[in-house]
């Protein structure tokens, strides 16, 4: 057993973000002064916190809020409770943001947050007390029409719905709209639990429809086995996908043959995060698991798993990169030499926070949606995301990160120069 997806990425993902900016910003021709906003995040706010424990001590916690560009419409994005949360971090998340709401065409810029801690070491009320006064503490840069938080990893809905409660009570009335990812009693979305793990099923729909493979039958490996990995490889699994593989952070299984019914395989009790170990199927480690002879390689983990050390010995012809980051640009280098297919984060993930949009649009009407519904059009907006780019994609003849990236930064630039530059 290994757990080298739980450990830091070794590379800076904000030197790696700024990197993939350069790139496009070149073969574009963005002008420099424009250029430079784009590789600067507009606010950055960092909060210590204390929280009184349940043994009666105080701990000081370190939170971020970063919002990387507004320009398209208020900041979305993630909450992320881990202990490799760092302002590095969180400002190439919040640029990872901008670039996938620009991408799905949704009027929000990019933001992203987080907190220093291991939420699996805290008490339900250590969790809940955490998240209020960190809620409290950014609460003045949060809000419907300015920054909408969601869950990302270390994160649920529960602690979606102790924000806005957090929230609601800071202005004196109920605010559903100032979070998304929130348990659909106090305003939730039907489908967005499953939406960014769905959102990778249509993405890599439209992937083998592009390169001519057939989904039916072809084999699947899953790094990760949080929200989007596990209901990835179950929607994956029930389209006909063979899922031979699947890990979480302390390691995972592998078997040729297929691991069978995904579903029964997630509702079987499980340790804390385990796939069971008395499953059949040889056991793996999550950097081996990158490495076999699959047809489809689902990161679905942390940033910077792909990297220069490993990404030659990567045999699967496909990557659908439903974590944000999980390729590095020098990976990326190595990959694209071989010829290997990269669906990037901006677009085979984006099904999380296009349903988030649905929520703040239904949050704001006080009007929901069925199931049925946010699923259509979940699929409609990925499917025209990833049609977009592929398009971009084949008169390029880059990569398909490139593709996205200058569909999304050629979007952001645009509203920048009609906004203008205030004053
Ligand atoms: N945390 C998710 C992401 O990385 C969702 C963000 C959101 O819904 O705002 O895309």
């Amino acid at each position: 057993m290994t757990t080298e997806v739980a450990h830091a990425p070794a590379e800076n993902p904000w030197d790696n973000a700024i990197e993939q900016l350069d790139a496009v910003a070149g073969k574009m021709r963005i002008d420099p002064g424009m250029r430079d906003v784009l590789r600067h995040c507009k606010r950055e706010f960092t909060v210590n916190f204390p929280v009184k424990m349940d043994d009666g001590s105080t701990r000081v916690f370190t939170g971020y809020r970063v919002h990387h560009n507004e320009a398209r419409g208020p900041v979305k994005g993630g909450l992320r409770y881990s202990l490799n949360v760092s302002i590095d971090e969180v400002r190439a998340l919040s640029m990872w943001m901008t670039w996938k709401c620009a991408v799905a065409g949704l009027p929000f810029g990019g933001a992203k947050g987080g907190v220093i801690v291991d939420p699996a070491t805290l008490s339900v009320h250590e969790l809940e007390r955490l998240t209020r006064r960190f809620a409290a503490e950014i609460s003045i840069i949060i809000g419907p029409d300015e920054d909408v938080p969601a869950p990302d990893m270390g994160t649920d809905a529960q602690v979606m719905a102790w924000f806005m409660d957090t929230y609601s009570m800071l202005h004196g009335h109920s605010t559903p709209a100032s979070v998304t990812g929130k348990p659909v009693s106090i305003g939730g979305s039907s489908g967005r639990f499953e939406a960014t793990g769905r959102g990778v099923l249509f993405v890599t729909q439209e992937a083998c429809r592009a390169r001519g493979v057939s989904l039916d039958g072809a084999t699947v490996a899953v790094q990760g086995f949080g929200n989007v990995g596990s209901i990835a490889a179950r929607l994956l699994s029930e389209a006909g996908a063979k899922v031979v593989a699947l890990s979480d952070a302390t390691g995972g299984i592998y078997d040729p043959d297929g691991l069978g019914d995904i579903a029964a395989l997630l509702a079987r009790p499980r340790e804390r995060g385990l796939i069971p170990r008395e499953r059949p199927g040889r056991s793996i480690t999550n950097g081996a698991l990158l490495e076999l002879p699959v047809d489809i390689l689902i990161p679905a983990a942390l940033e910077g798993q792909i990297h220069g050390g490993n990404a030659a010995r990567v045999q699967a012809p496909m990557i659908i990169e439903a974590a944000n980051g999980p390729t590095t640009p020098e990976a990326d280098r190595i990959l694209a030499a071989k010829g290997t297919y990269v669906v990037p984060d901006i677009v085979a993930n984006a099904g999380g926070v296009i349903v988030s949009y649905f929520e703040w649009v239904q949050d704001l009407q006080s009007f929901f949606w069925e199931e049925q519904e946010v699923n259509l059009r979940l699929e409609r907006i990925i499917k025209r995301a990833f049609g977009e780019v592929a398009e971009i994609y084949d008169r390029e003849h880059g990569t398909m990160r490139e593709a996205a990236y200058m569909l999304a930064v050629g979007r952001v630039v645009e509203a920048t120069e009609v906004r203008g530059i205030f004053p």
